[in-house]
């Protein structure tokens, strides 16, 4: 049994896949002593209803200099941001001086288009690399990470923020309170903090097990959304559905009074209570489906490679590290992964320790099948590989269940 990190309620465990690497700690060949390993496991607040980890990778072996990931690789990720940004530009931060921060801003997508537009702005993001690349496409940046204490630094050498935005970011906070602390301290008395996560009855519906890693600490839905930000002095005014990574909301968060609640909120938690969203049955079925793919998955990369099928990795993404490890897929079965992020290219995969190589590799033949391990990019990277199912080469999926396209 574990206390909940939001509420201090009982957490149930309801799935769990073993030991786990860090998923985005790529290692360099000959250098792999020492590799960190975890166990990783999720349950759900009987409470709050939050679905959360059990155990906590410390901040600073994710989230450093050389944190690989860089939103801009993908083509769709930097239209939707430059959309998001747009948005902003025309509603938040429309009144005089407007400033905004994003907590979580990697290589500055978003606020590449806030910059361009001559608006105040900062990205705070502990990991430096990815904040220099920021820098280069002339967005303010400060290497750090965003929590009660840094917030308090940014209103005092800034003002208040209109707008505090983040991606894909404030759900791998396991200190979720203090970055809320925070928000309370920046924010300005009318303005919003606006917050896209992956969505949980998205992962559920998709049986995506592989969304379960040690960056994504929590997994959000509108009812322990609205449970969290009410904790903490908040109100949850507005939620949209969106498309991205495979089914995400975006949670529109306000000072209590501040913002009429749209009813999407309502309707949100209704569908979710139908959903059986706080059922701990709904996420045992969850726990036995992703015991079925791994299953089937097995046992048709075994049988492929029985028949002498060559079988390649695509994308070689945070999310492949749990599909990989806990599966239990090896470099027989798949010799290598191919990805275009250069900081992942000539290393090897967290705990499997298959070698990615460069997008170059995958032509170079086609290999007879690729397991698509970017499920969540199936479209654009299916219509950038048009070539590759031209020439007879074949995609393997394995969400919502194992299937060859
Ligand atoms: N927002 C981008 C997107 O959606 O593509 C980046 C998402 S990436 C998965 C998560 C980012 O959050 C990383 O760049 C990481 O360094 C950053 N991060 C982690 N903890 C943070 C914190 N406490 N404050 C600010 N950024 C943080």
């Amino acid at each position: 049994m574990s206390l909940c990190r939001i509420c201090g309620g009982t957490v149930t465990e309801f799935v769990e896949f073993g030991r786990q690497p860090i998923s985005d700690a790529f290692l360099v060949p000959g250098r792999t002593d020492g590799e960190y390993f975890y166990h990783l496991a999720a349950g759900l607040c009987q409470s709050c209803t939050m679905v959360q980890l059990l155990a906590e990778v410390p901040r600073e072996m994710m989230f450093h200099e050389d944190y690989p990931y860089r939103t801009s690789e993908s083509a769709s990720m930097a239209k939707h941001f430059e959309l998001v940004a747009k948005r902003f530009l025309e509603t938040e931060l429309a009144g005089p001086d407007p400033f905004v921060v994003e907590i979580g801003s990697n290589d500055g997508v978003m606020l590449k288009t806030i910059s361009d537009a001559g608006v105040r702005h900062l990205g705070v993001d502990p990991s430096a690399g990815a904040a220099r690349a920021a820098e280069r496409a002339g967005v303010r940046a400060r290497v750090d990470f965003f929590e009660k204490t840094s917030a308090a630094a940014i209103r005092q050498a800034d003002g208040p923020a209109k707008v505090i935005f983040s991606a894909n970011t404030f759900s791998h906070i396991p200190y979720i309170g203090s970055v809320l602390e925070g928000v309370g301290e920046l924010l300005a008395d009318d303005g919003v903090f606006v917050f896209e996560e992956r969505y949980l009855a998205d992962i559920v519906a998709s049986k995506a097990f592989d969304q379960i890693y040690d960056e994504h600490y929590y997994l959000f839905c509108v009812r322990s959304v609205r449970n969290l930000v009410e904790r903490y002095g908040f109100e949850l005014v507005d939620v949209e559905h969106l498309a991205v990574h495979g089914g995400a909301a975006r949670y529109t968060v306000a000072r209590p009074g501040a913002r009429r609640p749209n009813a999407a909120v309502a309707e949100f938690l209704d569908r979710e209570a139908s959903l059986g969203l706080a059922d701990l049955a709904t996420f045992t079925q969850f726990a036995a489906n992703a015991k079925v793919i791994r299953d089937d998955l097995m046992t048709l990369l075994r049988d492929l490679r029985a028949k002498g099928k060559t079988i390649v990795g695509y994308g070689a993404t945070a999310k492949s590290a749990t599909a990989i490890n806990y599966c239990g897929i090896t470099t027989e079965l798949v010799p290598y992964v191919c990805d275009s992020t250069p900081d992942k290219q000539g290393k090897l995969m967290p705990g499997s320790h298959i070698p990615v190589r460069p997008p170059a590799a995958f032509s170079a033949p086609y290999p007879d099948y690729a397991l698509l391990f970017a499920w969540n990019h199936a479209e654009e990277v299916m219509a950038k590989e048009k070539e590759f199912q031209e020439s007879g080469g074949k995609w393997i999926l394995y969400v919502p269940d194992v299937h060859v396209v």
